[in-house]
């Protein structure tokens, strides 16, 4: 049984009473726990399957879920009734739905993961399994008329004469007296007390409120989308292929519409949650009402509240993060996946699962629409179009006409930039002509921090991390060396700790600060920001600075990939990317696909409005098909010889990958059950390594990878299931199965 568990599942969350004893039951439990599957208990009531239980598990108590029947590897399925232990109670929450139950085993069973590891996920906010508390407000009562009063009570109640009920601290902050005053009125019988339903309810959004006048395009996607939507419609898939600024957004939010018409509710999946507020706002603008917002970043109360409105059914529309593909939505109706293409919806770590793929399969098992956006869509996603099995919708143009940026490519060996300087010649001159006009440059780098790497000028020692191999990224303005893999950060030495000399330190490359350093010498009086993850401390940061940009109190903008998606900038009429090469480094086998979809997201930030944009790119291979590609503004050239490379070679899409990271502290003991692992592989697989992975140490852990290749016709994760379930693994040895990898280091 599992010692153990890293979950903050409340331990005696408050019950219901239990229903009266209908006949004794032997019911599965899965519970929320990464290891083995149901567990088996005896319940003295009637309970469904799907209603959450408190079950005793050794010392401790769980909360789980009643399943269907056995799942997963439930070892104790013949364990004789003696034994049994009782299900303590049943939670007072809304049921698992049996769709996402079986959504549950589905993506187990894909991701080579115990079922509870999945459901993990399914039941993330354990505190929203039980009802709010009351909370408790006081009002004022009548027998007030014979006490003697101070003023600090008169005040109190002078306030309470003609307001509603409040909470002892808004009135305490309201009349301007301590806690203990309204406590002592409420003790003497003065106040008394009132429960105050814990939150209001979110305004529903309005399927009728009208949106904007569509163009032909827009409205021919728009009608076929609303069509998927019918109430006998059923699954289909649909690829909305548009370019940026084509009104993509406005055609989906009609398929919105519709779905809250009929009653259902609708899921959003969005790449960067903490910077979608204009996302949040045009949904506003256009329904009247709000999406829910499911990220990270939305602290305990907040995430509690969401998870409840959607499992009560009072969230009709939920906006968010991959990990809301695993919300409660009962009467889910449809799933739009926006910038489907984008790497964020793959999760690396624990269950690795690919949201974009995983909502296809729950708007399969649901028998809803799923849609899925993109201006620059996948090669998987086409590739599907191409088979027959997703629909197309295409965009060709911008909304109001404006044009699609002219892409220059800047020619580093030619016209490099000067010694010690990134931003070449015609690169700089542009920049400083569209200042001139009074419009906006977006200079984009990929990479942040001040330097990517830092030397000794005397023996060329470099900085690198000590539990990873990696070099330390030096934050001059935080003023620390970092390491972007594990988060350790160093001061920067005064002294070599090869060689002993000092202050010989020599910053090597660029980061967005270097650059943004060289910009205010090319530009000293433009107003210039810097926008990255670490140069902004929050989802609130981000939207101010973007805020600030489209009311131009912004001139330059530089920024990495947080600054690619979404925005519409309408001043900002000049791109620059300073190094398009970046991104085909490495042994990623969509480095040129990735590339091609940053660079083109990247380009469509200029001249979305009136005045047309231009894009510089600066490169040491022009002539590589990326390069070429986005030169010519010929996307489905370049997706095509992309899809012939992966064809010949027998990449994904047209085959099936997965990884196998085998790491722990000693090297000898990875070394050999990676060894161990690969002498047993199956027949009919191509296994590549093991071999220490680029990222050979990471957080003191050393690193060997598999990499196993399969036929699409191939079950490859039954086959990795038999596979390594049959491999017995030191304790101190992990093994963590990637399947479908989207990084390889
Ligand atoms: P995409 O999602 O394809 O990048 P958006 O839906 O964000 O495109 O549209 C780009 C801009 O054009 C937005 O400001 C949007 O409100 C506006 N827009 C798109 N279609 C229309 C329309 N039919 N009428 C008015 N404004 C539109
Ligand atoms: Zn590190």
């Amino acid at each position: 049984m599992p010692a153990k568990r890293a979950s903050t599942a409340a331990d005696d969350p408050p019950v219901t009473d239990a229903p009266p004893i209908v006949a004794t039951q032997r019911v599965h439990v899965l519970l929320p726990l990464p290891l083995g599957g149901t567990y088996v208990y005896r319940a003295e009531q009637e309970v469904t399957a799907g209603a959450f239980v408190l079950v005793p598990l050794g010392r401790r108590q769980v909360v789980g879920v009643v399943w269907d029947g056995p799942c997963g590897d439930s070892g104790d399925a013949a364990i004789a009734e003696s034994r049994l232990r009782d299900v303590a109670a049943v939670l007072d929450a809304p049921a698992m739905p049996v769709a996402m139950r079986r959504f549950v085993e589905w993506v187990a069973a894909y991701t080579v993961q115990a079922p509870g590891a999945v459901l993990r996920m399914a039941m993330s906010v354990p505190a929203a399994l039980t009802p709010a508390l009351p909370v408790r407000a006081y009002g004022r009562s009548r027998k007030a008329a014979n006490v003697r009063l101070t003023p600090a009570r008169q005040r109190v109640l002078d306030l309470l004469a003609d307001g509603p009920p409040r909470t002892a601290s808004d009135i305490a902050r309201e009349a301007g007296v301590s806690a203990g005053v309204v406590k002592g009125l409420a003790t003497a019988g003065i106040l008394h007390e009132v429960a105050l339903p814990a939150r209001r309810s979110l305004p529903p959004p309005d399927p009728d409120s009208a949106g904007p006048d569509l163009s032909a395009d827009q409205a021919a996607a728009a009608a076929a989308l609303v069509a998927a939507c019918q109430t006998d419609a059923g699954y289909s898939v649909t690829l909305l292929d548009g370019v940026t600024g084509s009104g993509k957004t406005e055609v989906y939010f009609e398929a919105v519409a519709e779905a809250l018409r009929r009653g259902r509710q609708v899921l959003v999946l969005l790449p960067e949650i903490a910077l979608t507020a204009q996302w949040f706002a045009r949904f506003e603008a256009r329904f009247g009402g709000a999406a829910v917002a499911w990220h990270s970043d939305l602290g305990q109360a907040g995430r509690r509240h969401a998870w409840r409105a959607v499992a009560m059914g009072e969230a009709r529309v939920v906006a968010g993060a991959r990990s809301a593909l695993f919300l409660p939505l009962a009467e889910l109706g449809l799933i739009v996946v926006d910038e489907e293409h984008d790497a964020a919806f793959k999760q690396g770590d624990g269950v690795a699962y690919h949201a974009r793929d995983m909502a296809v399969v729950r708007g399969h098992i649901e028998g809803i629409p799923v849609i899925l956006a993109s201006a620059t869509p996948s090669l998987e996603s086409l590739t599907n179009v191409q088979r027959g099995r997703y629909g197309h919708l295409v965009l060709p143009d911008r909304h109001g006409g404006a044009a699609v940026p002219a892409v220059e490519v800047i020619d580093l060996r030619r016209t490099p930039p000067p010694r010690g300087r990134w931003i070449a010649p015609p690169m700089e001159a542009a920049l400083t002509a569209t200042l001139a006009q009074g419009e906006q440059v977006l200079l984009f780098l990929n990479r942040r921090g001040y330097a990517p790497l830092t030397l000794c000028r005397g023996c060329g020692h470099r900085l690198a991390c000590p539990h990873c191999s990696a070099w330390l990224v030096e934050h001059r303005l935080a003023g620390i060396l970092q390491c972007h893999h594990c988060g350790h950060t160093a001061d920067r030495p005064t002294v070599c700790p090869a060689c002993g000399a000092e202050d010989n330190f020599a910053a090597c490359g660029p980061g967005v600060e270097r650059l943004a350093e060289e910009a205010a010498r090319l530009a000293p009086t433009a107003r210039i920001a810097v926008m990255a993850s670490d140069t902004l401390s929050g989802p609130a940061a981000a939207e101010s600075l973007i805020a600030q940009v489209a009311a131009h109190e912004v001139d330059l903008l530089i920024g990495t990939q947080l600054v690619a998606k979404g925005h519409h900038f309408p001043l900002l009429t000049l791109v620059g990317v300073v190094d398009a090469d970046l991104g085909l480094a490495g042994g990623d086998l969509r480095a040129a696909e990735r590339s091609w979809q940053l660079l083109h997201q990247v380009a469509g930030r200029a001249g979305r409005a009136e005045r047309p944009g231009r894009v510089f790119l600066q490169t040491y291979m022009p002539e590589h098909p990326v390069m070429a590609a986005l030169a010519a503004g010929d996307r489905d050239r370049f997706l095509a010889a992309e899809a012939a490379i992966r064809r010949e070679q027998g990449w994904p899409p047209f085959s099936r990958l997965a990884a196998l990271i085998i790491s722990g502290r000693d090297l000898q003991q990875v070394t050999a059950v990676a060894a161990t692992l690969a002498r047993r592989a199956p027949d009919g697989l191509t296994v590549m390594g093991p071999a220490p992975a680029p990222l050979a140490l990471l957080r003191g852990r050393h690193r060997h990878r598999l990499l196993v290749r399969a036929s699409r016709s191939t079950d490859l994760s039954a086959v990795l299931a038999r596979w390594t379930g049959a491999v017995r693994l030191p304790a101190a040895v992990r093994l963590q199965i990637d399947m479908d990898p989207y990084s390889f280091v």
